[in-house]
Order: structure tokens, then sequence, then C-alpha cells
């Protein structure tokens, strides 16, 4: 093994104080965000959001940790409006502008998938895996169709020069008028 000579040795000394230093102020970064989440949800969880955030290149400000753990909690879909008066039921107050920014941010990141089936609200689903939708046109609601459950026959060929990327389909239903 190569012995190091003394300059080598204090670049090496630096170095290790110069990580030790920022592991240090990340960490304590790191906890200032846990603790100013002042919603209720228990630290274990909201870390769980913080790793989610990182693994899609998403710097995990305390806003998107209450953003993504408002519509991450359980399978749902919801319109922006609903995840905003959701997300201000406690904790600091979120502007609507971060909220619809932070949901397309987590759109384009692959988190959550932004649904079309409504051209004057804009909808999410957090479940990403594919499948289609049921949209009720009276009450907004929207339900899964599990993707095996719609056969698309697809006679025709996409433009030139495109592929298929995906192919989503939404049934739109009503209320039954005597129900
Ligand atoms: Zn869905």
């Amino acid at each position: 093994m190569a012995t190091l000579s003394a300059a080598q040795y204090d670049t090496l000394r630096q170095i290790q104080y110069r990580t030790l230093n920022l592991d240090v102020k990340y960490r304590s970064a790191y906890n200032l965000i846990i603790m100013k989440t002042n919603d209720n949800k228990p630290a274990e969880q909201r870390r769980k959001f913080i790793r989610l955030l990182r693994s899609h290149g998403i710097s995990p400000t305390m806003q998107r940790i209450k953003i993504a753990s408002t519509i991450l909690e359980r399978p749902q879909h919801l319109s922006a409006d609903q995840i905003l008066a959701m997300a201000n039921t406690n904790g600091r107050p979120v502007s609507k502008a971060t909220v619809y920014n932070t949901l397309g941010l987590f759109a384009s990141k692959g988190i959550i998938r932004e649904l079309f089936v409504n051209q004057d609200r804009a909808f999410y689903d957090s479940s990403t895996h594919p499948h289609h939708h049921f949209y009720n046109l009276d009450t907004q609601e929207i339900t899964d169709i599990a993707v095996e459950a719609i056969h698309i026959d697809l006679n025709a060929e996409p433009p030139a020069d495109c592929e298929i990327s995906n192919m989503e389909v939404v049934i739109q239903v009503r209320n039954k008028k005597n129900s």
C-alpha cells in the first residue's frame, strides 16, 4: 500500500473535514424539514415521502412533502382544488400557485398521473400504473377500470413517424335518471 506524503495527507484530511461538515449541514436541514412539516403525519411517513421525492430528482421542500403526503396517502383521484383544500386543513397554508406547480412537477416526474377527463379542471391519480377510468359527468367522480377489462382493437395507423406512447380510455357516465 502506498504511503501518503504530508501534502497528500493534509488534502485528504481537508476533504474528510469538508465532507463531515456537509453531512452535518445536510442532516440539520433534513431534521428541520421533518420538524417544520407541521401536520399530524408521523415522522417515519414524512421520511418516506422525502426519500420518494429525492429518488425522483425532486428537492424535498416542506410544501412538496405536504402535497405529496396529501395525494399519496391512499389510492385516489383528486382535482387540484381538492388537493389544495386538503393540504390546507392543517399546518402552514400552501398557496394555490404552489399546489398547482407542484402537482405539475410531480406528474412530469412520474410520481402521480395527470388525468384528462375534464378540460376545465385538472385531476390527478395517485396510481401511476396503466389503467382506464369511468368519469361521472354529474358528480365528477373518477373510478378505475382494470387495464385488462378493455381490449383496444385499433384499426388505424399512428401518424407518419409517430408511435403510440399511451392508450388511456375515459368512459363518461351519468347518474341514472330514476336513482
Ligand atoms: Zn385511476
